[in-house]
């Protein structure tokens, strides 16, 4: 049903079929890790293990990057775990950053909207670009770890075996069959997973029947950036319609289709045009214009129960199905991916219990949930699914004209990071001494911070700091680390657990010390994921130690 039109802007890269030395049709390697998929999840998970060391195998059925228009709107969130990933720069460079939007009622303005940007951030709230850019830009960065990341294009699964201890994947390549055994297999074969319907396994949740229709023309404005809403606007009333700049020219328009209209004939270039047409002379757009790509689009608020059956690990798509609207697919997938990669990787290398692993499915299935409730929100807003909601929402765009104080009810609430607050990772500490800065299950709030090397001092951010480690974030005030927690660093090494120090001194980092409530000798340590898990205004070697221990061992 979707349409691409000529000039796309995207020309594809194609990439052979590639089959491994095989013994009797089968890999000759076993391998730790298959990661099913090469979506911006598979991607990100292949790219998280290896920064773990971890090598991975990754299948992908087709033989080239996503075609056509899906995922635009990039988090700032995503944006600070692919920057620990090592490809923020291209997504930086060609993606438009945005700070909020308008949303209108007919012919009024109901909505201002800005999203969180004060000067403690590195990255913008939210960036806009195209998902096959996304998708080029993390090859991009697995190209560059081949020594650890094997790419196989034009490989479908196409059965598995899932064991106890692992399971045998059957792939299809026009070269031939053959199987591949794996200890461990990341699920990321998206929202139509083959490994989800194979295992039988059920999304659950609920299926709107509100369809929209997506349209990506290149459009000659000077617009500035930002997210568009239009609630019964006059050029198509009774209909929503969205709009949003993506990179190259290409503007996406998204509107939503009426009761009982025929999804096939809604989506002919000749019903199309003379709708965007309209929509654009209400805008005041007179430049140039033409259709890219058409497509439509269904909202579903699904998610699998557990994400995990035996060795086979759900993520993404394959995982959990959101609405578009709230942009939480592909940027909750990016978090499910560094939520899992480190888990993985140090039960792959035998540093931490299985357990580990229940507690990427126990975290995420509860972050898709808290998604699931805002999607559902903003999509019974955006395309009401009954007449009651209809109504609710035409009383709410109605009175916001005249009662600014409602006007939050109309907010698109974007997404944003997830805290694990319940996690079972979180270790006791002395939560009562604290009246601010992280709790445990938070991620680290950014800010940027007087970094002191040898001598010198350079300026940068705290997730700049985040790598593939435990990260103990010690105020030290004036003083030097103690003993007690470089001997704690030095015994977590030997054990060949990863383990890293980071001394943040008094000196030019005040903004930092009270967002942290940190006073000297506050220690807190933090997930390869960015997630703190203890702090303690007061700590010796065995708090330290019981709390990693907790952590791999839970
Ligand atoms: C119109 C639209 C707009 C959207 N806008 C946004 C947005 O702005 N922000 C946002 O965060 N999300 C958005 N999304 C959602 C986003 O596109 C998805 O959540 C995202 O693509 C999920 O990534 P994934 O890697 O899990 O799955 P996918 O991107 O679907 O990737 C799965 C990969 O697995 C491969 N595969 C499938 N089966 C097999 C098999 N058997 N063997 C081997 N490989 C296989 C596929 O070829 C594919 O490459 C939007 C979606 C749509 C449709």
């Amino acid at each position: 049903m979707n349409r691409p039109f000529k000039p796309y802007p995207f020309t594809a890269k194609q990439y052979p079929a590639s089959l491994p030395p095989l013994a009797g049709g089968v890999d000759r390697v076993r391998r730790p890790v298959v990661v099913v998929g090469g979506g911006p999840v598979g991607y990100c998970a292949a790219l998280g293990l290896a920064d773990h060391g971890v090598p991975v195998v990754l299948l992908e059925a087709d033989d080239s990057v996503c075609f056509g228009s899906r995922a635009i709107c990039i988090s700032r969130r995503s944006l600070e775990i692919i920057s620990r990933l090592g490809a923020a720069d291209g997504f930086l460079r060609q993606g438009l950053p945005w700070t909020g939007g308008r949303s209108f009622y007919r012919d009024d303005e109901v909505l201002n909207f800005r999203m969180p940007m004060d000067e403690n951030q590195k990255h913008p709230p939210m960036i806009n670009l195209a998902q096959y850019s996304i998708e080029q830009l993390l090859l991009d960065a697995a190209e560059q770890k081949s020594d650890l990341i094997e790419i196989r294009w034009q490989n479908r699964v196409t059965a598995i075996d899932a064991r106890e201890d692992g399971a045998r994947l059957t792939v299809e390549t026009p070269e031939g069959c053959y199987a591949v055994e794996a200890d461990w297999v990341v699920a990321a074969d998206g929202g139509r997973s083959f490994l989800r319907e194979a295992l039988g396994l059920k999304l659950k949740g609920a299926s709107y029947e509100g369809r929209y229709l997506i349209v990506d023309i290149v459009l000659d404005t000077t617009r500035p950036v930002e997210r568009l809403a239009y609630f019964d606007p006059p050029c198509n009333p009774g209909s929503t319609v969205l709009v949003h700049k993506q990179p190259e020219g290409v503007w996406r328009v998204d509107y939503q289709l009426r009761d009982g209209e025929d999804p096939d004939e809604a989506i002919k270039p000749e019903n199309v045009m003379p709708r965007v047409e309209s929509l654009l002379g209400m805008m005041g757009e007179t430049g140039a214009w033409s259709p890219v790509w058409i497509g439509i689009y269904k909202a579903n608020a699904l998610t699998l129960d557990d994400y995990r059956h035996r060795r086979v690990l759900f993520a993404g798509d394959a995982a959990h199905l959101l609405p578009i609207f709230g942009v939480r697919g592909a940027n909750s997938g990016i978090d499910d991916a560094d939520n899992l990669a480190w888990k993985l990787a140090l039960v792959v290398k035998g540093r931490a219990s299985e357990r580990l692993i229940d507690s990427y499915s126990a975290e995420r299935v509860a972050a898709a949930r808290e998604n699931l409730s805002y999607g559902t929100k903003s999509t019974e807003f955006m395309a009401p699914p009954s007449f009651a909601f209809e109504l609710m929402r035409k009383a709410v765009l109605g009175l916001a004209v005249k009662f600014p104080e409602l006007r939050s009810l109309i907010n698109p609430r974007q997404s944003s990071a997830i805290a694990y607050t319940t996690s079972p990772l979180n270790a006791g500490t002395q939560e009562a001494e604290f009246a601010g800065g992280p709790a445990p299950g938070t991620v680290l709030p950014e800010c940027p911070l007087a970094i002191t090397e040898g001598p010198s001092v350079r300026a940068g951010h705290l997730t700049d700091l985040i790598g593939p480690r435990i990260t103990a974030l010690y105020f030290a005030g004036d003083d030097a680390v103690p003993n007690e927690l470089t001997a704690c660093e030095a015994s977590m090494l030997a054990r060949d657990i990863p383990f890293a120090i980071v001394r943040v001194a008094r000196k030019g980092n005040d903004r930092l010390l009270a967002m942290y409530d940190a006073a000297p000798g506050t220690l807190y340590l933090v997930r390869p994921d960015g997630h703190v898990f203890a702090r303690w205004r007061r700590f010796d070697a065995g708090d330290v130690t019981r709390a990693v221990d907790h952590l791999l061992q839970t």
